[in-house]
């Protein structure tokens, strides 16, 4: 699908709502977030709609990983963050709230709050090998 009529990211592609543009190609256009988790936070999204990266076309996905890394190298450059996080959120269960397919581009700034929103701890080593047999198809 091109457009989705009822897509807020649609429209803002089509002028209809308003954003702050950063960067835009042949396939991409990048603008910053409204709800910023940290300063400088943009998103990259497709010209064609598509819902999620499960429905994302490869050539999309390809330019839009590119986009994400161009802003990626100007929030080192202009912006002096100390990193950044390049997110992308698949399905409403994984945080995913606008349906358009986007990737985050955060900056990092040393000492900035955002934190891991898990522990890191050692898993279970045999339901860890358990999960990659599924995984890689190895256990019908
Ligand atoms: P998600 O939660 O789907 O991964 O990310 C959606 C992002 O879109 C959120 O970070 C939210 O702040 C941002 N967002 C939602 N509505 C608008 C809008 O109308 N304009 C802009 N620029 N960002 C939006
Ligand atoms: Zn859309």
């Amino acid at each position: 699908m091109s457009a989705d009529p009822d897509c807020i990211f649609c429209k803002i592609l089509a002028g209809e709502l308003p954003a702050t543009i950063v960067d835009q190609d042949e396939h991409t256009v990048s603008f910053m977030d409204i709800h910023p988790a940290t300063r400088g936070h943009a998103l990259v999204i497709p010209r064609a709609h598509s819902r999620d990266l499960l429905s994302i076309e490869p050539n999309d996905l390809e330019a839009v990983a590119l986009a994400a890394k161009r802003l990626a190298e100007r929030v080192n450059e202009y912006l002096g963050a100390d990193g950044v996080n390049v997110i992308n959120s698949c399905g409403a269960a994984a945080w995913q709230t606008v349906f358009h397919f986007h990737i985050h581009v955060i900056p990092r700034y040393k000492g900035d709050p955002l934190r891991l929103p898990w522990v890191p701890g050692p898993g279970d080593p045999v339901e860890i090998a358990a999960a990659a047999a599924q995984l890689n198809g190895s256990t019908d």
